[in-house]
């Protein structure tokens, strides 16, 4: 019987591999290409500094041939430390949650046309060029004219995201003056944007009115002064108020705000077209709507239910429109060529009637539970194993986003469980997977919902969930 040989700790410094000799290993060799020379030198020496205060603290143990082994373990962090390094910050991720429009997986998947647009924007385009005479163009015209057509307004105007488009109206048409809202639209929209905030930034003074549940058109009334600019209306996306609740038509605001020489704003948030009420989303304010009905300017999201690209878009009357386009804050606020060719392929679909088949998230917004429960039934069959069962039960999608709050889809999800693994490990090892995948936990089953994930993607969901 042979002996094995003994781990003994190591302290000896000498037996550490010098960065030279690190730098000639075969780890070293296939990193160098991808790293650059100065990256791996500094990351061999990152390694080397580890191991010493390792060896120092005594944590280092080896058996007959320490330096080797040494060299060995220097060139397992090494790689280690490239492949922490390498890590894409923006790579694909698959959305198995089942909500739409993931503010922290990127909002809107865009569509095929919408990417394809940004590629070929990336090189030169006539962003500011008039092909026909050879002149100066204005920027963005294209899109600014489809956003008229879409929504029946006179003018557009497209910044960074909505909340830019916000502060830049406000700052353009009420600093130093009152600004109108309702109670009942004071709100927080994700994280950071809210409405008496931004309002306060603007240079505005916010007066409020009514109440958090009902507020009414004499309300608004008795509150407009010499100083008032604007009435304001917010939709308050994220939340619902629902059971006693009052609030004026927006026609009556606007009826309002034109007697008494004033503006009316509104910030509707999503950007919904008449397209979706078709799909059922009724409670979120349709744009053109909103413009027919005598809004002066209206603000909406270009990444939220319209499905395309972070923008802020605003739509209105052509006077109003072109003071904000001159407001020194737009120059800061604007958008470069690669949103405008995002835009003008997001919209396009939407004004040939083509959105509900092309754009991801009007597609996956249609998709029926039988459609999703067959995609499913396909799936479970191809991973189902002996460590992981898998079912098929009825469960609830969502718009997300800030969208829609009450309106959630029926789905059919797939209840993942595995004989040795609990829900949060496979949660867990999905996520660290290439690319990774996000999926939802309940009652200790892992949840996959295929609403969000794209046909093209089914392939890769199976692999990583055969892998568990
Ligand atoms: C989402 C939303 C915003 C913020 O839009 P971003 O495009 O995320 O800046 C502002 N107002 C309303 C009403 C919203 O729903």
């Amino acid at each position: 019987m042979t002996s094995r040989p003994e781990k003994t700790e190591i302290r000896d410094l000498s037996l550490l591999p010098s960065v030279d000799r690190l730098l000639r290993s075969s780890a070293a060799g296939s990193i160098r290409d991808a790293a650059g020379a100065d990256r791996l030198t500094a990351l061999a020496r990152a390694v080397l500094d580890e191991m010493r205060s390792a060896l120092a603290d005594g944590e280092l143990r080896a058996g007959s041939n320490a330096r080797e082994a040494l060299l060995d373990e220097a060139e397992a962090r090494l790689n280690e430390k490239w492949r922490q390094m390498s890590r894409r910050g923006l790579g694909r991720v698959i959305n198995a949650t089942g909500v739409v429009i993931h503010t922290n997986l990127g909002r809107a998947p865009l569509s095929n046309a919408a990417r394809n647009a940004i590629v070929e924007a990336a090189g030169y385009c006539a962003l500011e060029y008039d092909l026909s005479t050879g002149a100066r163009g204005r920027r963005g015209q294209r899109v600014d004219e489809m956003l008229c057509e879409l929504t029946g307004a006179e003018d557009a105007v497209v910044v960074n995201n909505c909340a830019a488009a916000a502060l830049l109206v406000l700052s353009a048409f009420a600093a130093g003056r009152e600004v109108i809202v309702s109670r009942g639209e004071l709100v927080e929209i994700g994280g950071d944007f809210r409405v008496p905030d931004v309002l306060a930034r603007s240079g505005a003074t916010l007066r409020e009115v009514g109440t958090t549940n009902r507020t009414k058109l004499a309300d608004y009334e008795r509150a407009i002064g010499e100083n008032t600019a604007v009435l304001l209306r917010v939709h308050p996306s994220n939340f619902r108020i629902v059971g006693f609740t009052a609030a004026p038509a927006i026609a009556d605001l606007a009826e309002l705000a034109h007697e008494r020489g004033i503006l009316l704003i509104e910030d509707a948030g999503s950007g919904a077209t008449a397209e979706l009420r078709e799909l059922g989303i009724t409670d979120e304010p349709v744009i053109a709507e909103s413009i027919a009905a005598g809004a002066d300017i209206v603000t909406f999201s270009g990444d939220k239910l319209l499905g395309g690209p972070q923008a802020g878009l605003i739509v209105g009357r052509r006077e109003l429109v072109e003071r904000v386009r001159r407001h020194p804050l737009y120059r800061a606020l604007r958008v470069d060529k690669l949103i405008y060719a995002a835009l003008e392929a997001t919209l396009d679909a939407h004004l040939s009637g083509r959105a509900a088949g092309e754009v991801p998230v009007l597609k996956m917004l249609a998709a029926g539970s039988g459609e999703i429960r067959r995609r499913a039934e396909a799936l479970v069959d191809a991973i189902a194993g002996p460590s992981l069962t898998a079912e098929l039960i009825d469960g609830l999608s969502a718009v997300g986003g800030g969208s829609a709050p009450l309106e959630q889809p029926f789905t059919t999800l797939i209840a993942l469980r595995h004989s040795e693994r609990t829900a949060a490990e496979m949660e867990a090892s999905l996520r660290a997977g290439r690319p990774p995948v996000v999926a939802r936990i309940a009652d200790d089953r892992l949840l996959i919902d295929l609403r969000t994930v794209a046909a093209e993607d089914e392939g890769l969901l199976r692999d990583a969930l055969s892998a568990l």
